[in-house]
């Protein structure tokens, strides 16, 4: 390729890179090395290669960044194709991150994108590190929370102090239906996925412990029908196919029987089909918004010319046009950056273990989906529950109808946390309430 054509290419971002403005960064100094660094350095991990994922990697590579990864385990379907537009007919059944990456290769001259065609907890720290920013599309919340974790546990402090080089950004873009989110977070300086765990929407599916021990709404009978029921009874010896009116009815019916079982109302064959087909609504001119602003900061992160988006940008196009930016509030207690090991109060002395598994659960600070929990017990390690492993499963299940002191639990005792949503392993400070006086 030409020098001159070289140089035509990329003259709108020489505009910005090699002169100085208004809106620049103190530490901002125009030169021709700016969109050198960018094209030849910079490597950008892209999480996610769906609606917001195809925006990302197109927008990316267009304003110069050449050294891109992208990590999706998904396969491309018929019903992805009228927004993810790097995906064909032909392209049905293959991996999203690879079909992708092929077509920026083939069309962006000089751009590299490399596939991960397999899921995000696959991955190791030595392959997160690489980057110098990672940005999200993602449509789950616990593999956001899983990531920001990973973040956080590739922080180096020394004598207390965050060494600054280990700080990896994290460039997080959200959309459902007209609505979406972005916003960019510096681990260990700025508000955490888990800072503002509570802005999440009310969950769409529903912890395992809950839809099968203590189901409360129409969706948890559902759910229990879906996900135990189903593989259990296997009615029509396959899978469930949402849009068969048989299998829908067939959950109807079982669901309603659970409901009426619990006391429970408010089921209808209309929900049945909404819960089981796990309907998120995806606009593509959502996607193209947030992803152009989520480009836009990684631009801004990778070349100090204007300062970063500080930190959280709400569009909502539901009726009008409307956005605005606000400043999240890191969490001094967040479980997940803060450090601070957190205390769970236990009030109740009958308190069992499978109720301590529910609040863990259900608390909006928590949001936790199977956690297996551990504890150093009278000097020895005892696994309390594990759900994932099912011999371990099968030899703990006992522990959950027991109370906590009679698991010899007590007061001020370290329990360890694992779960989906986290690489990590939590500590949680167990606090019996003193003036328990109900106990006997
Ligand atoms: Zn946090």
């Amino acid at each position: 390729m030409s020098s001159d054509h070289t140089h035509r290419r990329w003259s709108n971002l020489r505009k910005v890179l090699e002169r100085s403005g208004p809106f620049c960064r103190p530490d901002f100094e125009p030169s021709s090395e700016n969109l050198q660094m960018l094209l030849e350095h910079c490597k950008v991990l892209v999480v996610g290669a769906g609606g917001l994922g195809c925006e990302l990697l197109k927008n990316l590579a267009l304003m110069g960044f050449r050294h891109l990864h992208v990590i999706d385990m998904d396969t491309i379907e018929l019903s992805n194709l009228n927004r993810q537009f790097l995906f064909r007919h032909k392209d049905i059944g293959s991996y999203k991150a690879e079909v992708a990456a092929k077509f920026i290769n083939a069309r962006v001259p000089g751009c590299n994108v490399i596939a991960h065609n397999c899921e995000i907890q696959a991955k190791s720290e030595s392959f997160y590190q690489e980057f110098h920013m990672i940005i999200c599309g993602l449509d789950s919340i616990v593999a956001r929370r899983w990531l920001n974790g990973m973040l956080l546990s590739l922080l180096v402090y020394e004598n207390g102090e965050l060494d600054q080089a280990s700080v990896i950004p994290l460039i997080d873009g959200g959309t459902e239906g007209f609505k979406g989110n972005a916003r960019v977070i510096l681990p260990g300086l700025s508000p955490c996925i888990e800072c503002t765990l509570d802005l999440y929407p009310p969950q769409v599916t529903y912890p395992l412990c809950t839809i099968a021990n203590t189901p409360r709404l129409p969706e948890h009978c559902i759910e229990y029908v879906k996900v135990i029921q189903w593989p259990k009874e296997n009615p029509f010896d396959c899978a469930i196919d949402g849009d068969d009116p048989h299998h829908i009815n067939w959950i109807y019916e079982k669901s309603n029987e659970r409901a009426v079982q619990f006391g429970i109302q408010g089921l209808t064959y209309r929900l049945v089909q909404g819960v089981v087909k796990n309907i998120i609504p995806a606009v593509a001119s959502t996607n193209a918004v947030i992803a152009a602003v989520c480009a836009t900061e990684a631009f801004k992160l990778a070349t100090s010319c204007s300062a970063s988006l500080n930190n959280y940008m709400v569009l909502n196009n539901v009726d009008g046009v409307y956005t605005y930016t606000y400043e999240a509030e890191r969490k001094d207690d967040c479980l997940a950056c803060s450090q601070v090991p957190r205390e769970i109060e236990i009030k109740d002395s009958k308190c069992k273990l499978q109720n301590l598994i529910d609040l863990l659960c259900e608390r909006p600070d928590l949001q936790m989906k199977s956690p297996a929990l551990t504890a150093i017990v009278d000097g020895k390690y005892k696994t309390l529950y594990m759900q994932i492993v099912p011999s371990i499963e099968e030899k703990t299940r006992e522990n959950l109808s027991k109370t906590l002191i009679e698991l010899g639990l007590k007061d001020g005792i370290e329990v360890n946390v694992a779960d989906v949503t986290t690489p990590n392993t939590i500590t949680l400070k167990l606090r019996f309430s003193q003036d328990d006086s109900v106990s006997q």
